[in-house]
């Protein structure tokens, strides 16, 4: 349901969260925003948002994060770049959207159980510890933790996905991968640095 609120407190702001977003690289056109509403207009999911990504982009800036890191617009956004491409401001509000989801996990201010945070945690930590995404294990562990009754109705589902061949319970993992660790630890540095 989309947020109508419209009063908004100073004590509500948390001075620099708008700054920091536009610090993420691809983020810093946001400045140049002038609420057009392309992007609500554009973004097929933005009917179910509970805010537009124009009031995102708003709220951002004026540094209202509980309220975004609260919504789930962030989550619903499907990276499908429309938006972006029809931005007349050339702003990488995708982007921007990316960094808003690093930050909530970061935070740990997502709606818990929303399967979309539990999918990129779980996501990230194979790929740190194994290289590879071994699908069924992501699968069980995503409804795990989002939806348990989901795992216990698909049970059906699941061993055809694994009769087929589309699902394999083999642990998938890559050789060398203390080269992944240094690319991870360089990445690291430099984010830091930057
Ligand atoms: S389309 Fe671009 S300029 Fe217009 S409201 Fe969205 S982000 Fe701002
Ligand atoms: S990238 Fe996200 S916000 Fe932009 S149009 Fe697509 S779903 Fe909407």
């Amino acid at each position: 349901m989309r947020i109508t609120r419209t009063v908004k407190y100073e004590a509500e702001r948390v001075r620099g969260f708008g700054r920091e977003i536009m610090a993420v690289p691809g983020c810093e056109t946001l400045l140049s925003c002038i609420q057009c509403g392309t992007c609500s207009g554009t973004c097929p999911l933005s009917v179910y948002m509970e805010l537009s990504p124009r009031q995102v982009m708003a709220l951002v800036r004026a540094d209202f994060k509980d309220e975004v890191l609260r919504s789930n617009s962030i989550w619903l956004c499907a990276s499908c770049y429309g938006c972006t491409v029809e931005c007349p401001r050339e702003i990488r509000i995708t982007d921007i959207m990316y960094a808003l989801k690093q930050r909530a996990i970061r935070d740990g201010v997502y709606p818990k159980r929303f399967p979309i945070p539990i999918l990129a945690k779980e996501f990230t930590a194979m790929v740190r510890s194994k290289g590879r995404v071994t699908e069924t294990l992501l699968v069980m562990r995503l409804f795990m933790k989002a939806n348990l009754m989901a795992v216990l109705s698909s049970w059906r589902q699941g061993i055809g996905l694994i009769r087929t061949g589309r699902f394999v319970l083999k642990h998938e993992r890559i050789q060398r991968r203390g080269e992944l660790e240094t690319m991870l630890a360089a990445a690291a540095r430099d984010k830091e640095g930057s």
